[in-house]
């Protein structure tokens, strides 16, 4: 083999190569997943924890991995960050929270669900368009059932292509809500200019809040702020009923979290729904 000198320039990196390639297996196995569709939704339920009444859903997505079982999102979505894939993936997304609601909208069921998407996607320029051609392919779902979550890094890392499109969308009916809110240091300003009807407090400050007291400032700052702008929030991570207790305290009904419901598949809603009914718990 020939010896490299410590300040050639290397056109051709063994190592950097075979990395690249395995990136590109990676993805296109997530891409296999998709066209095979090993990708489903989980949802889990959004309540208002004064009454306990089931305001929304978030809609999750997962693969079902034939060898390795079902792949939480952290295990496939940041393969195909950056790719082509990311947006095809999201549409995936969107027509499948569709499918779902045309569904349960067929037997009673009426919530809004949620839907993540992702910044790439969201700012793709086409997005807008995208949506509105395939809610034209699901007329009996109404705009008001569908809500768009976006990080809020992302609406503020590009805030006036992000403002435009979610404007865009805006037209067609469709709500935002601002996603694991506290991280992405908006300024109040910022918070202020976003057409967003809710604010979702992260579930790492709200989950931690009890232990640690710097979490229970952002916590208490966000609720805070949320009211003077008179926006509703919701707090995610709410794993027990101590948490539920503070956060109805410092004026926050809204919650998500293991505490109420995991994120559970489509068939298990409605048995779900009926039980949670029946209790008063919260
Ligand atoms: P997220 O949007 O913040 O979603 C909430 C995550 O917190 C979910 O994890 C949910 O299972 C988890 N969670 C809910 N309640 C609790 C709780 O009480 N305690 C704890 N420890 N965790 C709780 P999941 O499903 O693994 O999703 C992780 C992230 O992946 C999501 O965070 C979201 O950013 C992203 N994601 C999920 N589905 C999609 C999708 O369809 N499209 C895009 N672009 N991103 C998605
Ligand atoms: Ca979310
Ligand atoms: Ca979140
Ligand atoms: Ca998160």
């Amino acid at each position: 083999a020939k010896q490299r000198g410590r300040n050639t320039f290397h056109l051709f990196d063994p190592d950097q190569d075979r990395q690249l390639q395995l990136r590109q297996e990676r993805r296109q196995r997530v891409a296999e997943a998709l066209a095979r569709g090993e990708l489903r939704l989980v949802d889990q339920p959004q309540i208002d924890m004064f009454g306990g009444r089931v305001v929304g859903l978030e809609a999750l997505v997962r693969w079902q991995h034939p060898e390795e079982g079902l792949l939480a999102p952290n295990a496939f979505l940041p393969i195909i960050e950056g790719s082509s894939l990311e947006a095809q993936l999201g549409e995936w997304v969107l027509e499948a929270a569709l499918k779902q609601q045309r569904r349960w909208l067929a037997c009673g069921i009426e919530l809004p669900v949620h839907v993540n998407i992702s910044p790439a996607h969201l700012l793709s320029g086409t997005f807008p368009e995208r949506l509105g051609n395939l809610m034209a392919r699901y007329p009996e779902v109404p705009a008001r059932l569908l809500k768009l979550e976006v990080l809020e890094s992302a609406a503020m890392h590009d805030i006036q292509a992000a403002l435009d499109a979610m404007r865009r969308c805006q037209v067609l009916g469709i709500d935002f809500a601002i996603d694991d809110f506290g991280t992405g240091f908006s300024s109040l300003t910022h918070l202020r200019q976003l057409p967003v009807d809710l604010i979702k407090i992260d579930q790492s400050f709200v989950r931690d809040m009890l232990a640690d007291p710097d979490d229970m400032a952002i916590v208490e700052s966000v609720i805070y702020m949320a009211n003077r702008f008179r926006r509703p929030m919701l707090a995610e991570g709410v794993e027990t009923l101590e948490h539920a207790r503070a956060l109805v305290l410092m004026g926050c009904s809204l919650a998500q979290g293991y505490g109420i419901a995991r994120p559970m598949p489509a068939e298990a809603l409605p048995t779900w729904l009926e039980e949670w009914q029946q209790r008063h718990e919260w």
